[in-house]
């Protein structure tokens, strides 16, 4: 089973994904760090993207490994993040890595976290989630985490949403079947009750 929790930057994926996850005995699938560390591998070799999607090796789990390699920290930096963006606006890039995300979910329990899983990588989902929240707030919140400046990160986060909703592939959409939950002035505890009693529907 899949629960797909889709929505823009700093909505709260990863921190509802990962406490739903843990709700429900479910396991997590964090499908941004592996456009991000297709992005950092790129940019460390001084390649296109779309040449090394193929190739490079992602373990995902308590740590992020690209080739073995422990990326957990440097796939968060503003440029790993502006690189995974790019990355993800390739049609090559995603291909790869929608191939290796269908293959992941194929068995056992799910919640995968991202852009297009209600959409692309799995449109079966027996839940899926728009998570939305506001501009100003989502920067607020990825300010807060990384510890840079507000309008530093909504500066950047514009840009990058800008990017995800207007390419040519798979841009971010809201499936028609899922369930869009603003998370504005919502407790952690309050979204996730609502997304895992969905579940239990
Ligand atoms: O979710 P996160 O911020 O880690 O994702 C990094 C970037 O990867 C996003 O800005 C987006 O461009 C891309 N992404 C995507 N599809 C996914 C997950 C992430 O395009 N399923």
């Amino acid at each position: 089973m899949v629960v797909a929790i889709d929505g823009p930057a700093g909505a709260g994926k990863s921190t509802v994904a990962k406490a739903v996850a843990a709700a429900l005995g479910f396991t997590y699938l964090d499908t941004g760090a592996m456009y991000r560390s297709v992005g950092l591998a790129a940019a460390e070799r001084g390649v296109e993207p779309a040449q090394i999607a193929g190739e490079v090796t992602i373990e995902l789990g308590e740590r992020i490994l690209l080739d073995g390699r422990d990326v957990t920290e440097a796939i968060r930096t503003p440029e790993a993040s502006e690189g995974a963006s790019r990355a993800a606006a390739d049609p090559a890039v995603r291909r790869a890595m929608v191939a290796q995300q269908q293959r992941i979910v194929a068995s056992g329990d799910w919640v995968a976290e991202g852009r297009d899983i209600g959409t692309v990588v799995a449109p079966e989902a027996a839940v899926k989630v728009f998570l939305t929240a506001s501009a100003e707030e989502r920067a607020r919140r990825r300010a807060a985490q990384i510890g840079a400046d507000v309008a530093t990160v909504l500066a950047e986060q514009t840009i990058r949403d800008e990017r995800d909703s207007t390419r040519a592939v798979d841009p971010l959409t809201v499936a028609a079947d899922a369930v869009e939950l603003d998370t504005t002035g919502l407790s952690l505890e309050d979204v996730v009750a609502r997304v895992s009693a969905l579940v239990a529907d």
